[in-house]
């Protein structure tokens, strides 16, 4: 079947834009896609304007080819605005290719491996107490993972008079160390249990904090440091032996390479908005099962990332967790069911596995084609002394 149409929807969902792509087929089969790179949604819709000039007229079905087309294009290849955009259209080519075929997703990668795909839980808040009772309440609902988000407990990050975009890391880390410790005295052993830093430290502030927590305390640190430098998380590897869980920001099998080669992440935190879509994850699980890594997925986006991932977790064998951006303690909804009547829901700690043609979601048209993008960023955090930091 030829493409037809290539459309790109940034829409407004409430503290941040989601960038759906529709790929519609000569006959009127659609499959939908999205795109990971969030806050950037209008730098990944140039790419697809250029892409949309390739695409239609071309065999839909051909996505592995397609995949090389787009990415060996431009002289210029890679990079993560073209893989956000790749990404996007091959989850919609593999959601248009799964309605036409009458199968769902991960009959196309090779037939599910599991009966449903387990998510952990993350939590936030910056009162101490009250994150570790929540904490022992998803342990106690059956969550076998759960993760600390520091990126929501921003506010014990810093001293009470200190303006509200301040983040030091050295007090980050002193008042984060003695709250992981007495969660995983809370918690036990039964349950694996890490945090994620959204790479906010330097190399030497992550050793200090690595260092301070007793053996045994995290099962994973995520992203303490930037992943641009695979040799940094090689020298963090000498310092500390807690394993890592890195990879959301990959944007190829060639970024993930060096970190599964060198033994630099022991989960793989690929996410199939970025990486380049259900072709290049799947590659990236096969060279991470090379290497007994399991996948842990990064899954931040809306229901269409949530689907797409899931698929592919019920298609590799080498697969740990699934994440869901929800965090039940906090009040916003879940998903907005008027503009996806159809989507996958958690059912306890895991998502079922769909059974119906594509990716099992649908779009309201009517409501995407009326909501509009709005410029929106993400925290910019400064040192008291002025300079720029991480979120
Ligand atoms: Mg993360």
């Amino acid at each position: 079947m030829k493409i037809a149409k290539v459309e790109a929807f940034p829409i407004w969902v409430g503290r941040r834009n989601q960038l759906l792509v529709k790929v519609t087929g000569v006959d009127g089969t659609y499959g939908w896609g999205e795109s990971g790179l969030a806050t950037r949604e209008r730098a990944v819709m140039g790419a697809i304007d250029h892409y949309r000039e390739i695409l239609v007229g071309r065999e839909a079905f051909d996505i592995g080819a397609i995949w090389q087309l787009l990415y060996r294009s431009q002289y210029f290849e890679g990079g993560r605005v073209f893989a956000a955009a790749i990404s996007a259209v091959d989850i919609a080519l593999h959601d248009l290719k799964g309605k036409a075929l009458g199968l769902p997703v991960w009959q196309l990668l090779g037939g599910k491996q599991r009966n449903f795909v387990e998510s952990f839980a993350s939590v936030g808040t910056p009162d101490d107490d009250e994150l570790i009772e929540q904490l022992a309440t998803l342990a106690g609902e059956g969550f076998s993972c759960l993760r600390v988000a520091i990126s929501q407990r921003a506010p014990l990050a810093r001293n009470a008079d200190d303006a509200a975009d301040v983040f030091e890391p050295r007090l980050s880390i002193a008042r984060n160390v003695p709250m992981l410790i007495r969660a995983r005295e809370r918690l036990g052993h039964a349950v694996s249990f890490g945090i994620d830093y959204h790479h906010e430290l330097s190399l030497a502030e992550a050793a200090s904090f690595c260092q301070k927590l007793p053996r045994g305390t995290l099962d994973f640190l995520e992203e303490p440091i930037r992943d641009e430098t695979p040799e940094a998380y090689a020298q963090l590897r000498r310092l500390t032996e807690i394993p890592f869980a890195i990879g959301e920001e990959f944007a190829s099998k060639w970024q993930a390479l060096p970190y599964l080669q060198q033994g630099l992440t022991e989960f793989m935190r690929l996410d199939i908005c970025n990486i380049g879509g259900f072709t290049e994850a799947m590659k990236v699980a096969a060279l991470a099962e090379a290497h007994y890594v399991d996948l842990m997925p990064h899954n931040p986006l809306g229901p269409i990332c949530v689907a797409s991932s899931v698929h592919l977790c019920a298609a590799v064998p080498n697969f740990a967790w699934m994440e869901y951006n929800f965090n039940r303690f906090r009040p916003e909804p879940e998903i907005n069911a008027e503009l996806f009547p159809k989507h996958i829901r958690l059912d306890g700690p895991v998502f079922p596995v769909p059974d119906g043609p594509g990716l099992g979601i649908e779009v309201n048209e009517e409501l995407l084609r009326q909501e509009t993008f709005r410029y929106a960023e993400t925290p910019k955090l400064r040192r008291r002394d002025g300079s720029h930091t991480n979120w």
